[in-house]
């Protein structure tokens, strides 16, 4: 069946309306989201991470380095140290700090703009390169990751078995102005109703225009 695209995400942002910073990314500063450098930077660190120890990092490296040139120039072992709280923190002192030589040499300390030119710097994917452009630049990406593609998935939105063709398959149902918001308004939802194990199809606003409930239902009957 059809889906009411925008009826979904109207119910979707009316039970965030309270917890949600507007043009903030889940859980992150909103002083970090409006600034590129910082966006980028933070959300290499949050792969695969959990929120807190990316916070944790972040905010420990930010107060000594908090911009490119900084990190550029800063002592391996130091970022290292530094952002000790999330896992692999090894290799991903070594992107960051890479990433940053990078911003300088080629881009004037400034994060690029395109997903090309974002998505070639070390442990940037289109994921990062998507939120990044979305978040920081307000530019129309819709950012997919784990919580994006599968509620997408349940709900009938997309069939699909890869984030990248999510992506593809999104921006042909969503409305282009709501492209910013998917990730937002799913990553909430994804972490509090429509969860990975036991999503709580009891207190969903959407169930009814949802093909796994729909599916469990006729399973029930
Ligand atoms: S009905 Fe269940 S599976 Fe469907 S979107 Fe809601 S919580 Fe997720």
């Amino acid at each position: 069946m059809k889906k009411p695209v925008r009826e979904i995400f109207r119910r979707l942002a009316a039970r965030s309306q309270d917890r949600a910073m507007p043009g903030s990314a889940p859980g992150m500063p909103i002083t970090w989201v409006a600034d590129p450098f910082k966006m980028l930077i933070s959300t290499v660190l949050s792969q695969r991470n959990r929120d807190e120890s990316t916070h944790a990092a972040s905010r420990r490296l930010f107060e000594r380095y908090d911009t490119a040139e900084k990190l550029a120039a800063a002592s391996l072992q130091d970022v290292e140290e530094l952002i000790r709280p999330v896992n692999f923190h090894k290799g991903k002192a070594k992107a960051i700090v890479e990433i940053s030589r990078i911003l300088v040499e080629r881009h004037g300390g400034k994060v690029p703009r395109t997903v090309g030119e974002l998505d070639s710097l070390p442990l940037v994917g289109r994921k990062t390169a998507t939120c990044v452009l979305s978040y920081a630049y307000d530019l129309d990406f819709i950012c997919v990751d784990t919580h994006v593609h599968r509620i997408s998935n349940r709900i009938g939105l997309v069939a699909t078995t890869s984030p990248e063709r999510t992506e593809e398959e999104l921006m042909k149902v969503v409305p282009r102005e709501l492209w910013k918001s998917v990730n937002e308004l799913m990553v909430r939802f994804g972490q509090e109703v429509c969860t990975p194990l036991r999503p709580k199809h009891d207190i969903c606003p959407i169930r009814e225009f949802c093909d796994l409930y729909q599916a469990e239902k006729d399973d029930r009957a």
